[in-house]
């Protein structure tokens, strides 16, 4: 923790993901004192901020990332994240681990969309699967639908995937 000129604690405020300068992911944890308003901003390796995150935190990204959530989806996310978090020993809550918490939930395929993807070309063929998982989680659908696939198509992938005459 770091102490404020006029003698008190500091507490987080808020933590930022940069990439770092060569590459190395690091966290912008800005710090205020709650009795003069004093705010700083320290630069930390990314998962070692030294004591500084006092409390369970999200970062800007991740919190971010909620925001864009449907209400009903992120209500959900929210309690399951931060219970992992805790279970981990962890304060901080990063877009990685909150898109990995929307990835790690079990998700089915519909048979017409398991096959359309085999229809994807191998070099966007999983990058396609991630998404379309990704986004059947956030929405807090157990399946990928064909339906589904026509949205993300149109939304991600302008081309790649080509609908095979059936
Ligand atoms: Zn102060």
């Amino acid at each position: 923790m770091l102490t404020c000129g006029c003698g008190r604690w500091m507490h987080t405020q808020g933590i930022e993901e940069l990439e770092g300068r060569e590459r190395t992911p690091s966290w912008f944890v800005r710090l205020e004192c709650r009795g003069c308003g004093f705010v700083v901003g320290v630069d930390v390796p990314a998962e070692q901020d030294g004591g500084l995150v006092d409390r369970l935190m999200w970062t800007d990204e991740a919190l971010h990332r909620l925001d864009r959530m449907p209400p009903y989806v992120a209500v959900l996310v929210r309690p399951d994240v931060e219970e992992r978090a805790r279970v981990q020993g962890r304060r901080v809550i990063t877009y990685e681990s909150l898109m990995q918490l929307a990835t790690d939930q079990q998700i089915e395929w519909e048979s017409e969309a398991e096959r359309r993807l085999e229809n994807v070309p191998p070099a966007v063929r999983a990058m396609a699967k991630v998404e379309l998982e990704r986004t059947a989680a956030e929405r807090g659908l157990r399946l990928v639908t064909v339906a589904l696939m026509e949205e993300v198509k149109a939304k991600y992938f302008g081309m790649g995937i080509r609908e095979g005459k059936a």
